[in-house]
């Protein structure tokens, strides 16, 4: 059988534009498929009024070519959708990416054919025919959060208005104004698109299952001092974030919260918030540790509420009950002063689901709630989701969905036992949703791209994890996993958001430079933990 390609990538978000320009460099040939219409992945996708990045974005950008980090001029602190979704296309454009990509592509199933090694990858083409193609490697791109997830609450289908999702929103806007809107939801998605919806809608009716906790972003137009500054100094910037656990350069405070006195403890945690952004986590070493060091945080946010919101009821309805850090800590624009606005309403379903949508709105609580239209900020079936969509069968026609039938198993979150030459970009087992995906998107594509040149250099054609190291991983990312008090709480990190998912810690939470480190070790005792023929 003749192989078409060294190479299919799926997805063309960061991860598989990078992909496809890396391996272009190194002389692979490579095809990409793209579900949507356009590059960009998260970006294409997560069009909801307020979406943003929340690490900033000097450092949620490329960082492989100089030339592009000195030619790019970000707008704001932390860019919009359509600001992130403008530098995506211009990376396709920089790069003349789109001519190996075939949008509106969905790949279907991937099997690997064990007499001729190679995979015979099928595609389904939006109102076109099903197409087949073969390929040395597979290599997916499909993203940690791209799998919307919608909940199964009664009476959706029946809904007579239309129903929005966060991350699959219109790509032509929704105009609100007038309109009675129900949002469900109070995640990263909903935290940002809350205030921006309440300022054009008549009324906004928020049900919460969970309280989140969220930080301020104090938002702001780039300095072009400080811009100039990031520029002349930004290798050394890339460089630091490396040794940092996020991948993000702040400080991190050594201390411990415990330790440190009341006083210090507070003025810690208020320099952080009155600078903004995830690096509030950073305020102390143990916050994720120690559940007291936990708790001192915790109160300290939920303290903010009370002094924002003027309603004492619903003010207490949006203190979070859960650890801080437990879920993806949020980063907002005014989230908790919106509900001051006399046209949105706070429902708090923590105890009652809602019982059903009805034709004209939702029952709750014994109340019917009248609504126009329905937005569901009701995240993503995380990490696994788009993976298992896809028909994967690796050796003995073994599927993914099987091998992981207990949760994803992976050998540094890039490869899985008897699935030969099938690399993920941030799969399970990485650091990935731990930490700015840029540099741990940049590193996969490193490492996969070096991996196959010392394949062809070798002559070899396979490359698979042994069993022995993939458990050895996976009991290390578990243990790692359970020194955290982020493994105790109920989040989509652990799949808790989708019914009947397995209850699996998913990344990988030793952080991006021990991480960094155990790959460099592998490829530095000769792919150490892999089988090559
Ligand atoms: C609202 C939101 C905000 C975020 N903010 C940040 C942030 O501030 N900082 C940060 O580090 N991370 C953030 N993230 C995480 C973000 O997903 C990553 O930063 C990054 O964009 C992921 O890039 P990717 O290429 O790996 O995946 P994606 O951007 O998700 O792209 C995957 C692509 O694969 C395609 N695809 C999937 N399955 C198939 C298939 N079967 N066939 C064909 N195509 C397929 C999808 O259509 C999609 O375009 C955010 C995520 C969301 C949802």
């Amino acid at each position: 059988m003749s192989i078409d390609f060294d190479a299919v990538i799926i997805g063309a978000g960061f991860g598989g534009m990078y992909m496809l320009h890396k391996l272009r460099q190194k002389g692979f040939t490579a095809r990409v498929f793209e579900a949507g219409k356009g590059v960009g992945g998260t970006w294409y996708w997560n069009r909801y009024p307020g979406a943003r990045c929340d690490v900033e974005s000097v450092q949620y950008s490329y960082q492989f070519d100089p030339d592009l980090e000195q030619e790019w001029e970000w707008s704001e602190r932390y860019a919009t959708q359509p600001e992130l979704l403008r530098y995506a296309n211009h990376v396709a454009d920089r790069y003349d990416l789109r001519r190996d990509i075939r949008f509106e592509t969905r790949v279907s199933r991937a099997v690997f054919d064990e007499t001729a090694n190679l995979w015979q990858v099928e595609t389904g083409q939006v109102g076109g025919a099903a197409a087949k193609v073969t390929a040395r490697f597979v290599i997916t791109a499909m993203g940690c959060l791209s799998s919307p997830n919608t909940p199964k609450i009664p009476g959706l289908e029946d809904f007579e208005g239309p129903t929005y999702h966060t991350g699959n929103w219109p790509h032509e806007g929704v105009d609100f104004t007038g309109k009675t809107v129900g949002v469900i939801g109070t995640g990263s998605s909903a935290i940002q698109s809350i205030p921006v919806m309440a300022e054009q809608a008549k009324h906004l009716t928020v049900f919460q299952r969970t309280a989140n906790y969220t930080v301020p972003a104090h938002n702001k137009p780039l300095d072009p001092g400080y811009v100039r500054e990031v520029k002349a100094n930004y290798r050394e910037m890339r460089r630091r974030a490396k040794t940092k656990p996020a991948g993000i350069d702040f400080t991190i405070n050594s201390a411990s919260a415990v330790e440190t006195p009341e006083e210090e403890r507070i003025r810690q945690f208020q320099a952080r918030w009155d600078y903004g952004g995830l690096g509030f986590m950073a305020s102390f070493s143990d916050l994720l540790l120690n559940d007291d060091s936990n708790r001192f945080a915790a109160d300290f946010v939920r303290a903010k509420i009370g002094e924002v919101v003027k309603d004492p009821k619903t003010a207490a309805a949006l203190v979070p009950k859960n650890i801080i850090g437990c879920k993806r800590l949020c980063v907002d624009t005014g989230y908790w002063a919106t509900f001051n606005r006399p046209n949105v309403t706070l429902v708090d379903i923590s105890d009652e689901p809602i019982e059903r949508i009805t034709p004209t709105g939702l029952r709750a609580k014994g109340e019917d709630f009248a609504v126009d239209c329905l937005v569901l900020a009701t995240g993503f079936d995380a990490m696994t989701g788009a993976l298992l969509k896809v028909d994967f069968r690796g050796r003995g026609g073994i599927t993914l969905k099987e091998r992981w039938n207990e949760g994803p198993k992976t050998y540094l979150g890039l490869t899985v036992v008897d699935f030969p030459n099938l690399f993920m970009i941030t799969g399970p087992g990485s650091p990935s949703v731990l930490t700015n995906m840029l540099p741990s998107i940049e590193q996969h594509v490193d490492f996969i791209a070096d991996c196959l040149e010392t394949l062809r250099n070798k002559g070899k054609t396979v490359i698979e994890p042994v069993p022995e190291a993939q458990e050895e991983w996976v009991g290390h990312v578990g243990d790692v996993s359970n020194i955290t008090l982020r493994s105790t709480c109920s989040s989509w990190y652990v799949g808790a958001n989708i019914p009947g998912k397995p209850r699996v810690f998913m990344p990988y939470i030793g952080g991006l430079p021990a991480y960094i480190q155990a790959c460099e070790k592998v490829v530095a005792n000769g792919y150490e933990g892999f089988a090559l023929a």
